[in-house]
């Protein structure tokens, strides 16, 4: 009995000095806009941000603390805007969106990215630039492709001003084919515990040691053997969204688009904001035809699993393809930019789809004054 007293004691006492011990919760240097379970969040620009909006930026971080099985020890800070962050114009001749000094800069769209990073530095504060940035890539929802041309392991010691935007698209579609070759546990234990103040000589060591083979051997396996294209990763990427079954009949939605709805996103440009939802679907191949009325869509077919590009069958426009060079900047992402392709308002497309999945996008002016005789509407029907 005893015992018992005195071992409760210790875990008394042992709890109490962990909360005495713990380093404060950082405060953001920011007012704070919104709170969600993973974020303190600060916005820029005047319009709220939509429901759907907050809950995805929260869902990335989630979707990161199930995979990799650690969370942060407090919320992340993100600073949110509707132009390229100031900040972040001296990095690299300019960049638009960046993790500096604990705070995610950007646009909503870029937060994919930039919360990947904040994820990551919130555990381990010194990460190695190179598998930082191939992490952040990795996890930002954009399908990653090969660049042969680039050899990586000798770019582990370059700071981040010394890494290019090419050889960080290869560490992303490097990254995620380590952790789909050798599990998501040891890739990102190397993630955590490599640390930018080491050598090559203690970066080969630890990399070898967790990885189970020197770092180099496994970047010649992987340049022998990987497949051109990965699929996109995180809560961004391709097929998110709610998701629909297709019985073969067809399919009418007819969203609210409002921003207090749990699932709309909030798109800022340079004329009124606007509100899309996205849904998901597996559809037999077969001829389709694709209506919107009050509103813009899009129909964007899912890269399911690693792919070569001579292997993929093309996709008509408007149904745009979450894959390849072609598309990187239109789908910057997760296809949430899909101005260029999108099917204009009471036009219908007939398509050709090969099976798979594709993401349907629904997209209207917040500012309802020209379309509220006729409600945002999206069909898809068998032909
Ligand atoms: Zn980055």
């Amino acid at each position: 009995m005893t015992q018992w007293t005195s071992r409760a004691g210790l875990v008394v006492g042992a709890a109490l000095s962990l909360v005495v011990c713990a380093p404060p919760e950082p405060a953001p240097d920011f007012d704070v806009a919104h709170e969600t379970e993973r974020l303190l969040i600060g916005v820029e620009f005047e319009p709220p941000l939509c429901q759907g909006s907050l809950a995805l930026l929260d869902d990335q971080l989630a979707t990161l603390e199930r995979r990799f099985a650690r969370s942060p020890p407090h919320k992340l800070h993100a600073l949110l805007y509707d132009r390229p962050a100031e900040i972040c114009g001296g990095i690299r001749g300019g960049v638009p969106a960046c993790y500096v000094s604990g705070v995610a800069h950007g646009e909503w769209e870029l937060m994919s990215h930039e919360l990947v990073h904040a994820y990551l530095h919130a555990l381990n504060p010194r990460p190695v630039p190179l598998l930082d940035e191939g992490f952040a890539v990795a996890l930002d929802g954009r399908v990653t492709q090969v660049y042969d041309d680039v050899a990586l392991a000798p770019l582990l010691t370059r700071g981040y001003e010394d890494i290019d935007a090419r050889e960080y698209l290869a560490a992303g579609h490097f990254v995620a084919w380590l952790a789909r070759e050798l599990g998501d546990e040891a890739v990102f234990e190397l993630l955590l515990q490599a640390d930018r103040d080491m050598d090559a000589d203690e970066l080969a060591s630890l990399a070898e040691a967790l990885l189970g083979a020197p770092l180099s051997a496994l970047e010649a396996e992987y340049h022998a053997h990987a497949l051109d294209l990965s699929p996109g990763a995180g809560a961004f990427a391709c097929a998110g969204g709610q998701a629909i079954e297709w019985r073969g009949a067809p399919i009418e939605l007819t969203p609210a688009l409002t921003c207090d709805d749990a699932g709309t996103l909030l798109r800022l440009g340079d004329g009124p904001s606007q509100g899309w939802r996205r849904y998901t679907v597996e559809l037999p191949a077969g001829d389709y035809a694709l209506r919107v009325d009050g509103a813009r869509g899009a129909l964007q077919r899912c890269l399911d699993r690693p792919a070569d590009l001579s292997t993929l069958e093309s996709t008509p426009a408007p149904a745009l393809a979450d894959w390849g060079e072609r598309w990187d900047s239109a789908l910057y992402h997760h296809g949430f930019s899909a101005d260029a392709d999108a099917i204009t308002p009471g036009a219908a497309e007939q398509l050709s789809l090969p099976a798979g999945t594709y993401t349907l996008w629904i997209g209207r002016e917040l500012d309802d004054d020209h379309d509220v005789e006729v409600p945002p509407r999206l069909s898809l029907a068998p032909l």
